[in-house]
């Protein structure tokens, strides 16, 4: 039998959408007025089809009134508020580039930002958490020529609305009958995990087509009513979580500005959810909350996990105690819109464990030697690539960035290691850049991740590589142990000894509360390393740093 090519096409039985994000949402608000779309439960905000319609023409109008034309950006920098979704639909309807500002920014980030897209009205909130937004904003402001206008959301938004007077319904039908869903619609800088940040920049047709496809492999309707504790600036609540809502007439149901379990929870319940979204630790936080217990979560049906890695133990827990029967995975990144591959909601237990599932409608996917770029035969690794309408427009302003991540034949080139079935189901084995090399051996921190979670002890662990002397790097792990546990380095290093390779037993171990993360939730590797690197007074300099 000869091996086939790593290489599968998606679907094309139903074809693309070729609205745009505005032509949509009218075509939903006709068919579902009535129904609920978004409900924001920490701001007590509940907003049907049609008055979410009506509060998007009102800012639409606004920010024309504010002189804003399509292809201009216009920043939102807030944590999860209803704000938030109102302001991602009106910047469509009127064409102008909505760029995400991470709510995490420092005032060296948010210059940054404001200066590489050339923001020219913000939106911001007050703050988020200890962070005064107008306090950094004005240490920056100076040195932002772009910037002219900034909208306090707490403080002027009633006001802006009341702006959309001075424009009539006729000005905004023409903007709007004049937009091509080829557009750049939105940017969006990758998360904080590599380099310095580039903003992928997105069209209508990207987006609104992945955040539909999405929701239909979740056989999502209008009864329908989705979880969302991910945050807004990402993908994965702006396209996986309000796209894909908007798109089949659901309600997207938002517990509270950043991700809290208990919030989360409550939320699940009150609501009646019937689909929950996470990065896996995420779901480790609501399994382990105190209050899980009491919750009713018989309403969940669906969800989504993404992001990162999910521990056979999660998933199973997922499954039995949360009662999620249909739980997808999902892979994908910022640049591809991001879902490539997804698994399917009838996929048996060991495929959601062992792989991100498979590929997208209308998306091509291959796994080629990173050497040679040629594509590798079926189970061997190598560095999975997509291709189609997910794929970026570009980073923005940044040809050259985009020309490394985006090659001629127009394959996303996504520095993730993977392998693919035969049944073309794919296994993420690790990243170019993300693997331990000890001694000439690979270890990927993944399968040390798996086995740690069979600990009963350990709520969480994270593996990471720290410079070596000796064997170039070691091994190093971060663990959360659940609450009341007490287990030393001698135990733990006890429980590895006989049932992983010893080259993979770490030689260190650190125990923790939480981890560096980004907001996304995705745990920054190498912020552990520095941190581990300083901590254990190694030198960091070698070339370890990866991620
Ligand atoms: P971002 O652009 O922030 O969405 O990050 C994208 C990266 O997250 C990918 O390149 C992967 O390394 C990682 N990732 C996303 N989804 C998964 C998943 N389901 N399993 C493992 N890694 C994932």
């Amino acid at each position: 039998m000869t091996n086939a090519p790593s290489h599968v096409r998606g679907a094309t039985d139903a074809p693309l959408s070729t609205e745009t994000i505005g032509a949509m949402l009218r075509r939903v608000v006709e068919r579902f007025g009535a129904r609920e779309a978004l409900v924001v439960r920490a701001q007590g905000y509940r907003a049907t089809y049609r008055e979410l319609w009506d509060a998007t023409t009102a800012l639409a109008k606004a920010l024309m009134a504010r002189g804003i034309d399509a292809g201009e950006r216009v920043g939102i920098w807030s944590p999860n508020r209803h704000e938030w979704v109102v302001t991602q639909h009106a910047t469509a309807r009127i064409g102008a580039i909505l760029v995400n500002v991470n709510p995490a920014y420092k005032s060296r980030e948010l210059e940054y930002a404001l200066n590489q897209s050339g923001i020219r009205l913000l939106l911001l909130a007050r703050g988020f958490r200890t962070t005064d937004y107008r306090a950094l904003l004005d240490e920056v402001r100076g040195r932002c020529p772009h910037l002219e206008q900034v909208v306090v959301i707490d403080d002027d938004w009633d006001a802006l609305l009341a702006e959309a007077a001075a424009v009539d319904d006729a000005a905004l039908a023409e903007r709007e009958a004049g937009l091509d869903c080829h557009d750049p619609i939105n940017i969006q800088y990758t998360s904080g995990t590599t380099g310095a940040p580039k903003g992928a920049t997105l069209s209508h047709h990207n987006i609104l087509n992945n955040g539909h496809l999405c929701g239909e492999i979740l056989a999502y309707t209008e009864a329908d009513r989705v979880c969302i504790p991910v945050p807004f600036y990402h993908c994965f609540g702006m396209v996986m979580g309000n796209l894909a809502c908007a798109s089949h007439g659901a309600c997207a149901v938002v517990p509270g500005e950043a991700f809290d379990a208990r919030l989360t929870l409550e939320t699940v319940g009150a609501e009646r959810c019937t689909s929950l979204y996470g990065v896996p630790t995420m779901f480790i936080a609501q399994l382990n909350h105190p209050d899980f217990e009491r919750t009713d979560v018989s309403s969940l049906r669906t969800g989504i996990m993404a992001g990162a890695p999910c521990p056979a133990e999660v998933m199973k827990q997922v499954h039995d105690r949360m009662n999620i029967r249909e739980i997808t995975i999902c892979y994908g990144m910022t640049e591809t819109s991001p879902v490539s591959t997804q698994t399917r909601r009838g996929d048996s237990f060991e495929r959601r464990v062992s792989t991100v599932g498979r590929v997208h409608p209308h998306v091509e996917i291959q796994v080629v030697d990173p050497e040679t770029g040629r594509v590798v035969e079926r189970g061997t690794s190598g560095e999975l690539c997509t291709r189609g309408y997910s794929v970026m427009l570009g980073y923005w302003n940044n040809q050259e960035a985009t020309a490394a991540a985006v090659d001629a034949e127009r394959w996303m080139h996504t520095r993730d290691l993977a392998v693919m079935d035969h049944d073309g189901y794919l296994r993420i084995v690790g990243r170019l850049t993300d693997m331990i090399i000890r001694g000439g051996e690979n270890i990927y921190p993944r399968e040390i991740e798996e086995f740690l979670y069979t600990h009963p002890e350990i709520e969480d662990a994270h593996v990471i590589g720290v410079p070596s002397q000796l064997y170039g790097e070691e091994v190093m792990a971060w663990v959360k142990l659940k609450a009341g546990a007490d287990v030393d380095d001698v135990a733990l290093t006890a429980f590895c000894r006989g049932r992983i390779a010893t080259t993979k037993i770490p030689r260190f171990w650190k125990r923790v509360d939480s981890f560096p993360m980004t907001v996304t939730g995705k745990v920054q590797k190498f912020r552990m390393r520095e941190l581990a690197a300083a901590e254990l007074g190694l030198d960091a300099g070698a070339e370890n740093t990866g991620r």
